[in-house]
This record gives structure tokens, C-alpha cells and sequence, in this order.
């Protein structure tokens, strides 16, 4: 069975949870207030995917050749 994530407003939990994926999209019991918790959807592919994108063009286009950041105020 596939791994969901779930977030409890209540009680600003974010939990996860094993179940079939016809369950998927229903709401999941919070584990600590049994209230329904609503599926969210994990931005780890997509956050790997763009930090992965930033870092070349980052090194290339740095304004700041002593410490290589994008926006440095610290080397001047
Ligand atoms: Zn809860």
C-alpha cells in the first residue's frame, strides 16, 4: 500500500498514513483529534527538481565573485 500524507487543521499536524489508493482522496482520522484530515500532495519532487535548475545558472550569473550568492551585501 502506498504512503499518504495528511495535515490535520486542527491541530496543525501533518501526519502519514498507509491505505489503499481508492481511499487516497478520501479525508483521514487525525491521530490525535479523530477530526478529518485532508490529503496533501508532497512538493519533494517538485522542490528537487527546481533547486536543481537554480544551481547552475546561479553560479554563473553571481554578481559577487568572492562568496558566489546571488545577492550578496556582505562582500560588497
Ligand atoms: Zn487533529
Amino acid at each position: 500500500m502506498p504512503i499518504y500524507e495528511y495535515f490535520c487543521p486542527q491541530c496543525d499536524l501533518k501526519f502519514e498514513l498507509l491505505r489503499p489508493s481508492s481511499q487516497s482522496s478520501e479525508t483521514a482520522s487525525c491521530p490525535r483529534c479523530d477530526n478529518g484530515a485532508e490529503r496533501i500532495f508532497s512538493s519533494f519532487a517538485c522542490s528537487s527538481k527546481s533547486s536543481e535548475g537554480i544551481s547552475t545558472p546561479l553560479g554563473r550569473t553571481s554578481p559577487c565573485s568572492t562568496c558566489s550568492a546571488p545577492s550578496c551585501t556582505t562582500c560588497g
